[in-house]
């Protein structure tokens, strides 16, 4: 017997080589498992596409060793994962590594306890025995038991599954089994950097550890997770204590705490417009309907309620269901909406899990101990086998955009998975995307709308201020009248306020007054940003960070200043026009640590503060009773970004924000400031009038020939020579000129907007085509034509489907 591996080799085509199965394994080599394998005079990992009992190769090496006891993969992941890697072209194998949890890349050996399940009656002779070994000798390396047991494997599988046996990430200590000790940094990452950089040449493996917790941006890590992931002793990690980067703490492992309790218990009854909406996507599912649903509903409209109850039904039919929620919006109040309802049976995975959680929580799933899982982006490729239902909060967010190779949109997974398992698929928003609403239009979705408030509470009332007005009038803060007055008035009625502040294009910056000069990463072509928690100038695409100066570089000058309207800003001038009011400010500073952002709101929560001012990450999800009036500092930097979706997120960012005032009891207010009152994305928004907006922006798209009319790929070549990658971008436009249909556009090169990141220069093109099947085999034989002419391993070309961000 054969079997297909694929294996990490710098090759985009890829597609696995043949290796013999030894006898003594062929009971446990099967599609998606991983296992090691000879390359070239090194070993490798590689997992397993499917078996076949011939080869053409002619001299096949055998499979030295498999890591799993389960497969790692599902045939239905390994078909995913080939797609993927076509239809976004990227590495078979990163791809595919990329639907596994982390901690599974680390090759750590999984080792084998005894499990909950005492119950002996039912065992065979020879479980009994493994039982046994196992008992005397726990914790076991699965490699050794397999080596005392060796055609045993598939009891040591239903012995797992029983519980009888335990499989855990790594070896634990039997006494120490409730406590573990877990390492954390003892400085914010920014001053870390700094010192990391002036560390001795010689001390590689401290400079490893505290690069490690830069890199995965983590403020804690379990102890024997770090020796093991990097092959570190225990007294490394001593001496960093000892000079004060790190500390040690024992900490309890947290037990589930809705273990035993059993759901159903705060069912809503759900009013006629949600009962409505639910019986369409129910009947359609009993009806074997395939075309996803676009739920659009408005914020505060019950959408979540109606998620809930969808989610009931199929849990009720034995389907699992996938839940996808933008990072930013998956606080713990929305996970508690869902664990609440469905206890343990909830699996919840997000990025600020450590390694480990995530994997554990993967496990759940993986077993089958787990039907739902609630979880940001890249929960979408959850190892489910009877996946029923993927619902999609929030589907127009671009978070759902992976900006890394693959470069995939959950929304395009969700799709296939919907076509595989023959599932349900509902997209929600207030805010459709105009993609999603242009499908269901033409009828390729299901349209199914929420368009009042549950309760009849009524949507909020929306000021337009106009900031060029104010000016006139000699305003010259911040704040218009018409928002100071309002700020005035809930602080003397003892209501909260939101205030909304878009980060982007309003980072701090930092300017000479005398010469004009901007501080400018050295490595990149970018200004650098002000931190001022720690004084530091950081770079945000490389991770450059210097000390800020007391004089300009370039003339020398003193009047060296910070610029733009941070949110330490806002706060000030609060403190200064409101004298007393209790701000709480959410940014990327006051939220780095972890737990800090729930902190934060739930202070906000019990009204420990009257206003809380933030960016993006306040814009959604958050449900406050008590605050009647949102204020959104400047509407309109987002206007600006060179990006063909710019109104789109104007009209959606608006939206949001707006949708956080009066949805409970009390009426809600908004003020929007604007220095362009009359673009219609803002006027639109204003008027909470989706429908007019889409059509004017429909036909912008149409004209300017964009998404949803014609579909882009952004190709873009970066190099650390400015000459090489202008000719290479030349070339690339031309080969592809010659090869593509005439209804395929090609455009470019130019300068990319930010022209140099790391020291390396960038150009990029863009393809604009309709339904042509060639279009990757067009674009990767003119990239191979590039690279057979050009020779150049410095040369990086990467090719972005759908792009969402062209920087
Ligand atoms: P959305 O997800 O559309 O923003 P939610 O599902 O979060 O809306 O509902 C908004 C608020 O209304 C929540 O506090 C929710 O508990 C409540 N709610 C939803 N449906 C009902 C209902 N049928 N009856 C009473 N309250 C409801
Ligand atoms: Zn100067
Ligand atoms: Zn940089």
């Amino acid at each position: 017997m054969y079997a297909t591996v694929v294996i990490d080799i710098p090759d985009l085509s890829h597609q696995g080589f043949d290796y013999a199965i030894p006898k003594h394994l062929l009971s446990r080599v099967e599609p998606g498992v991983r296992v090691l394998v000879p390359l070239g005079s090194r070993t490798t990992e590689g997992f397993v596409l499917d078996l076949h009992s011939s080869t053409d190769v002619k001299q096949v090496r055998p499979i030295k060793e498999v890591l799993d006891l389960e497969p790692s993969f599902t045939t239905e992941l390994i078909e995913l994962g080939k797609w993927m890697s076509q239809y976004y072209t990227s590495h078979l194998f990163r791809t595919m590594q990329m639907l596994l949890p982390s901690a599974l890349k680390t090759k750590i050996e999984q080792a084998i306890s005894i499990g909950e399940n005492e119950e002996e009656g039912q065992l065979s002779r020879e479980e009994l025995e493994i039982k046994h070994w196992v008992s005397e000798n726990e914790p076991v390396k699965q490699s050794q038991l397999l080596k005392q047991f060796p055609d045993r494997s598939h009891l040591l599988k239903s012995l797992i599954k029983k519980e009888v046996l335990r499989l855990d990430k790594q070896i634990k200590n039997k006494a120490t089994k409730k406590k573990i000790n877990v390492v954390q940094l003892k400085m914010p990452s920014e001053q870390l950097l700094l010192e990391i950089a002036s560390f001795p040449k010689k001390a590689t493996k401290q400079r490893q550890i505290l690069e490690y917790f830069l890199i995965n941006q983590a403020e804690e890590m379990e102890l024997a997770f770090l020796l093991a992931t990097l092959k570190v002793t225990r007294s490394t990690v001593q001496t960093l204590i000892k000079k004060g980067y790190l500390q040690i703490t024992e900490k309890e492992q947290g037990r589930d705490p809705y273990k035993d309790r059993h759901f159903h218990d705060k069912e809503v009854q759900l009013t006629a417009e949600q009962e409505g909406v639910l019986q369409q996507i129910i009947q359609s599912f009993q009806n074997g309907r395939k075309s996803p649903f676009l739920l659009h509903g408005v914020t505060g409209s019950g959408k979540t309620e109606i998620y809930l109850q969808v989610i009931e039904h199929h849990l009720e039919k034995g389907k699992d269901s996938i839940v996808l929620v933008p990072e930013i919006s998956l606080t713990p109040q929305m996970v508690e909406r869902f664990k609440g309802r469905f206890g343990s049976l909830v699996a919840v995975l997000h990025s600020r899990l450590s390694q480990g959680e995530r994997l554990d929580e993967w496990r759940k799933i993986q077993r089958g101990e787990a039907k739902i899982v609630v979880g940001a982006r890249s929960a979408i490729f959850a190892p489910f086998k009877d996946l029923g239902l993927i619902i999609i909060d929030e589907e127009h967010e671009s978070s759902y955009k992976q900006e890394e190779h693959p470069k995939y949109h959950a929304r395009e997974i969700a799709l296939w998975r919907q076509n595989y398992h023959q599932a349900t698929v509902i997209l929600g928003s207030a805010t459709p995307s105009m993609e999603s609403y242009y499908e269901a239009i033409h009828q390729r979705y299901h349209l199914v709308e929420l368009p009042n408030r549950v309760l009849g509470r009524a949507l909020p009332t929306i000021h337009i201020v106009d900031m060029r007005e104010e000016l006139r009038k000699g305003n010259r803060s911040m704040f218009s009248h018409a928002l100071q007055e309002k700020i005035e008035d809930r602080l003397d009625k003892k209501e909260q306020i939101v205030l909304f502040l878009n980060r982007r294009g309003y980072s701090t910056f930092v300017m000479c007054r005398s010469c004009g000069y901007v501080m400018k990463c050295p490595h990149c072509e970018i200004s650098l940003t002000y931190h001022q928690t720690n004084h530091v100038l950081r770079c945000h695409y490389c991770g450059y960070a210097e000390h800020e100066p007391k004089n300009c570089p370039e003339c020398g000058s003193s009047h060296i200043r910070y610029f733009g309207t941070g949110t330490q800003k806002v706060e000030e001038e609060l403190a200064r026009r409101f004298p007393g009011v209790r701000v709480i400010r959410m940014d990327v500073d006051t939220t780095s640590k972890k737990g800090s952002h729930e902190k934060l709101l739930t202070s906000f929560r019990k009204h420990e503060a009257d206003i809380l001012l933030g960016t993006q990450m306040i814009a959604k999800g958050l449900d406050f009773p008590k605050v009647t009036l949102v204020g959104v500092i400047a509407a309109d930097t987002m206007l600006r970004l060179p990006d063909f979706r710019a109104a789109e997120r104007t009209f959606q960012l608006l939206t949001q924000v707006g949708g956080r005032a009066g949805r409970h009891e009390l009426a809600g207010d908004v003020v929007i400031q604007t220095y362009t009152p009359e673009h219609y994305s803002i006027q639109h928004a204003s008027q909470h009038d989706f429908q007019s907006f889409f059509q004017q922006e429909l036909k912008h798209r149409e004209m300017m020939d964009y998404p949803p009319f014609r579909k882009l790929i952004a190709i873009q070549l970066s190099h650390p020579e400015l000459s090489v990658v202008m000719k290479a971008s030349e070339r690339l436009v031309r080969e592809m000129k010659a090869l593509v249909s005439a209804n395929v556009e090609v455009l470019g090169p130019v300068t990319a907007p930010i022209s140099r990141i790391k020291d390396r220069y960038r150009f990029q093109c863009m393809i604009k085509y309709n339904d042509e099947p060639s279009i990757m085999i067009w674009i990767q034989q003119a990239i191979k034509h590039v690279n057979e002419a050009l020779k150049d391993r410095q040369l990086l070309i990467s090719i972005d489907v759908d792009p969402y961000v062209l920087m």
